[in-house]
């Protein structure tokens, strides 16, 4: 067993930095809003997403590539209604299935659901990078920010567990004691440290 610096261990996570569960964030980019702070007017155009939310400075586009993301799923989307409605009409029909009706409906959601999805794919892609890719420091207005990714309260209690004279065995047992109290409080999580000295 090896002591592993809880630092390494545990990168504070983007539900903790915003202090909003990762279904909070899908469902605001879901509705084409900003997923860090909820703000709507994230486009310019049905097509153009701004370059920043005008409440919380975030960039919607966070890395280069940030298309091949929202394209991708607008893709997934737009495939997966177009094959459910071509197998429910076959079903439905089935013996005499109409072949051009039904080739004529699958149109429907094969051209216009990608239209209509596109903006709401920027927002949702932002939200999974989100997700994904924790917030760097000065990423955001620092007011939207409940957890530091650099200072906070978890990478402090961190220095402490780690500093403790009480071998490595007692140690990495601190730090999986504080993994559980984490959810009900960071009291206990101190507790816990000083037990382990
Ligand atoms: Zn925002």
């Amino acid at each position: 067993m090896h002591s592993v610096p809880r630092t390494i261990q545990h990168q504070t996570q983007t539900y903790e930095q915003l202090g909003i569960s990762n279904s909070r964030l899908l469902i605001r980019g879901l509705f084409v809003r900003c997923p860090a702070c909820g703000a709507g007017r994230t486009h310019k155009s049905w097509t153009k997403m701004n370059q920043r939310c005008h409440r919380c400075s975030l960039r919607f586009e966070r890395i280069i590539g940030h298309a091949l993301g929202y394209i991708g799923i607008n893709t997934i989307v737009a495939f997966t209604t177009t094959f459910a409605v071509l197998i429910a009409g076959a079903v439905i029909t089935s013996p005499d299935i109409p072949f051009v009706p039904l080739l004529a409906a699958t149109a429907v959601p094969g051209v216009l659901l990608p239209i209509l999805f596109l903006p709401s794919s920027h927002t949702l892609w932002t939200a999974i990078d989100l997700i994904m890719r924790p917030l760097l420091p000065g990423e955001i207005d620092p007011r939207f920010i409940k957890v530091d990714p650099v200072a906070g309260p978890w990478d402090a209690s961190a220095v402490v567990a780690s500093a403790s004279p009480g071998g490595t065995e007692s140690a990495a047992e601190g730090a999986a004691e504080s993994d559980d109290d984490r959810a009900t409080g960071e009291s206990q999580g101190d507790a816990a440290g000083g037990s382990a000295q």
